[in-house]
């Protein structure tokens, strides 16, 4: 047992056999007052409250932290916007995401963060922050001044696309790369680079167009050409650059047996590196029977089979520390090119709504333990971004963010049941065991049963400089 406050009223209680704290689980009850936990009582402790939620046998473990998604917005709101992408997070038990920066302006000065902050505050439901691009290096102080969570680049060119990775968002020259590490270093905030060698893209595209022509199965073997040799060269790279300055580096996309190797070596030197896994790698891509059948739905890219194990044993064994849900919607019709095209049709999926669903349909198989699940959609994501002590994490002094779960719960997964504007998903028909049956930010309710009741703008704005430290909070 954790500390306890003294037996009293309360603004709300939360009862359950199966409280999910850092110290293990708990039988009892999440004392909260206002907006924090204020107590984690026994389940025998006289203690009374405005509201009670008692949630029995179903376990309770922290509100999920996105450190990955694009709400295209603004600039693509019809794929997304901020608020229907945070009520969809609502609703699949996310109650902190922090987005990306490839909208339209991207976020490349602190002029076009505040005014990206601004327009996010007016529609976010769950608590949020922003990953700004970090595409010139000279901006990257201005920026972490003004409020950005961390960096973000993508190690890539234009290649005839728009989206996603427009102007003010790539970077492939390694000098300019390596003065982002320096002036992010700099900062003291991570750096989340998505690795891509450009120029093996480009030659396994020539050769994937000239085999297999211009569809979704060509774009997926290109990607993977060379048995991974575009992904691995890049993180060799940016490993190194990591090594050089010092800078603390995220790594994106994790998806190689090599780059998981890489990672690991790197984590054991004690270097302040590290790694994210999605869930379109782990549940959608990483079988080409799914991409057969959903063709462009399903992609993003490929990840063999033969690559699978490596991921799995990174995911339990903590070389990968956080589950980014990369949701990143696209409209239908954007879409449908690329049964035929590929290569001008965008990648990304929407998964923010759906992803604890198919980690806890991996509880439920005994694949992965829930404490492992809430290390890496909660207190990993925390310990990342800096807020761990605030959000993450059900401990004394944190904020009540919260999700009750059903674990019993069985659900074949329709898109027409989320929150999405695009209408679709790439975990279409995939049969879910457990979901997020309610969710609490910050003492309130805000989901009960998908349904969710928050207001645009009701989210709040987290800044490294509205971080609260552990001891006061
Ligand atoms: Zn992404």
């Amino acid at each position: 047992m954790e500390n306890s406050a003294p037996a009293g009223r309360y603004d709300m209680i939360v009862k359950s056999s199966e409280i999910l704290t850092p110290s293990g689980r708990v039988d009892g009850q999440i004392a909260i007052i206002g907006e924090r936990i204020v107590g984690i009582l026994a389940r025998d402790a006289v203690a009374t409250a405005t509201q009670v939620v008692d949630a029995g046998r179903r376990p309770v473990i922290p509100g999920l932290i996105d450190t990955h998604c694009h709400f295209r917005d603004p600039g693509y709101t019809h794929k997304e916007d901020y608020y229907h992408g945070t009520v969809a997070a609502a609703a699949g038990g996310v109650t902190t995401v922090f987005d990306m920066p490839n909208v339209d302006p991207p976020t490349t000065t602190a002029e076009r963060l505040r005014a990206h902050l601004e327009n996010a505050q007016s529609k976010a439901v769950v608590d949020f922050g922003h990953n700004a691009s970090g595409v010139v290096p000279e901006n990257i102080a201005e920026l972490a001044e003004a409020g950005a969570t961390a960096f973000k680049v993508w190690m890539m060119q234009d290649i005839g696309r728009d989206y996603p990775h427009p102007p003010g968002t790539s970077v492939t020259n390694h000098a300019v790369l390596y003065r982002i590490f320096e002036a992010v270093a700099e900062t003291g905030l991570p750096l989340y680079i998505h690795p891509h060698d450009h120029d093996l893209y480009a030659l396994f595209v020539e050769r994937a167009r000239a085999q297999w022509g211009t569809d979704f199965r060509s774009y997926a073997r290109a990607l993977r050409g060379g048995d991974g040799v575009v992904l691995n060269t890049a993180i060799a790279s940016i490993l190194e650059f990591q090594r050089s300055t010092g800078a603390r580096l995220h790594v994106l996309h994790l998806s190689t047996r090599d780059g998981v190797r890489m990672v690991r070596e790197a984590k054991a030197q004690g270097r302040p590196v590290t790694a994210e896994a999605n869930p379109f790698a782990m549940f959608v891509t990483n079988d080409w029977e799914k991409i057969e059948r959903k063709g462009p739905y399903s992609l993003g890219f490929w990840v063999p089979a033969e690559d699978n194990p490596a991921m799995w044993q990174a995911i339990e064994d903590g070389t990968i520390d956080v589950i980014g849900s990369d949701h990143g919607p696209h409209t239908r019709e954007e879409k449908e090119v690329g049964w035929t095209d590929m290569y001008t049709a965008p990648g990304g999926s929407p998964f923010i709504e759906q992803y604890l669903r198919l980690m806890l349909t991996e509880v439920n198989k005994g694949h992965l333990t829930l404490e492992r699940v809430v290390e890496l959609c909660c207190s990993g994501p925390a310990k990342l971004t800096g807020y761990d002590g605030q959000k993450g994490s059900i401990t004394i002094g944190a904020d009540a963010d919260l999700v009750v779960l059903d674990m019993e719960h069985e659900e074949v997964l329709h898109a027409d049941a989320s929150h999405y504007r695009c209408g679709w998903m790439p975990s279409e028909d995939f049969l879910a065991t457990g979901r997020p049956a309610m969710t609490i930010l910050r003492g309130k309710v805000i989901m009960v049963d998908g349904e969710v009741s928050a207001e645009a703008g009701s989210g709040r704005l987290l800044t490294p400089a509205s971080r609260r430290s552990r001891v006061g909070a």
